[in-house]
């Protein structure tokens, strides 16, 4: 409730909002728990060739067991490990992991790229450079067998300094993608000054492609704009056989979603290959 006092308003103090409050301190702390002690699982979605159905490369996602046992969704610990400063410490893990990952491909006699989520935050900060170094070094991985995965709104929010710092590590060969392309601002200026290999085409548009008409019209010219650019062009979340053909007519060349494989850990993965 609301009570006035000398014409500042007050919310009193209610138990809903000390639980809420609680329940969200809980968390983070079982949460800093976990990033500090490698409690962060590494999945891989494979990212397939839609032609030919041949792998070229994984995306790493984390993945969170928390003490109880339940997965707590990337979508909630994600923005809470933003908000907290541990996103830096979660996503090294995840390069780390991910280099562990390529070495055990590699034994296998598979060499395709993993990519890695970064916070655009996190690429402006002027140590990430030389972590990000030394992560690769640990492994001995080449530059060309990681990519960042960086979303299309956090590209805009800061735009010259993250391009600065992804155009130093795209010289080196590190592959650049701009994830959930189309639902940020998508100034298409921009696509020609950005340091950029890889477009990933949100799955709302796939999903809304059957449906709707301007979706299926956008989704085709970024399609056909990102093949003239020279960019690789992926599209996420592809779910039905229908959704893949469709994609494949419009010269949509690569693909991910649970049609062609989910997220797997990393022993799952060497099974399913
Ligand atoms: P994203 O990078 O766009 O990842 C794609 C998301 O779509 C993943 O969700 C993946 O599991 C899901 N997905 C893939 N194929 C399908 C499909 O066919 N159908 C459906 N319904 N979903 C599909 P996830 O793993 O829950 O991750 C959500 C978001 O959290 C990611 O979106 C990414 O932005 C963020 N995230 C995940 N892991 C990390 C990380 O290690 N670091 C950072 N900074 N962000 C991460
Ligand atoms: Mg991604
Ligand atoms: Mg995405
Ligand atoms: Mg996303």
């Amino acid at each position: 409730e609301r009570a006035k006092y000398d014409g500042v308003s007050f919310l009193a103090f209610s138990e809903e909002l000390a639980s809420a409050m609680f329940g969200r301190y809980e968390l983070l702390k079982e949460l800093r728990e976990a990033i500090l002690n490698d409690g962060i699982e590494a999945y891989f979605q494979p990212k397939m060739n839609l032609k030919d159905n041949t792998l070229v490369g994984f995306e790493a996602l984390a993945r969170w067991r928390s003490k109880d046992g339940t997965f707590i969704p990337p979508d909630q610990f994600i923005p809470l490990a933003e908000s907290s400063g541990l996103i830096d410490k979660l996503d090294q893990q995840m390069v780390r992991e991910s280099c562990k990952a390529i070495n055990a491909l590699k034994k296998r006699g598979i060499s395709v790229p993993i990519s890695v989520n970064v916070a655009g935050s996190e690429i402006i900060r002027p140590d990430y450079f030389d972590e990000f170094n030394a992560l690769l070094a640990e492994e001995d991985i080449p530059y060309e067998m990681i990519e960042l995965e960086i979303t299309e709104s956090q590209f805009i929010e800061e735009k010259s300094y993250i391009n600065t710092h992804l155009s130093a590590l795209q010289a080196l060969g590190v592959g650049i993608n701009i994830d959930d392309f189309g639902t940020g601002y998508s100034s298409l200026a921009y696509l020609s000054t950005l340091s950029v290999s890889t477009i990933k085409i949100d799955h709302s548009f796939v999903w809304r492609m059957e449906e709707s008409d301007k979706d299926w019209k956008i989704l085709k010219m970024i399609v056909e704009l990102g093949n003239s650019l020279g960019f690789n062009v992926i599209a996420e979340g592809i779910e039905t056989e229908q959704q893949k053909c469709h994609l494949l007519s419009l010269g949509c060349d690569y693909g991910q979603g649970y049609l062609l494989a989910r997220p797997m850990s990393l022993k799952k993965v060497l099974d399913w290959l």
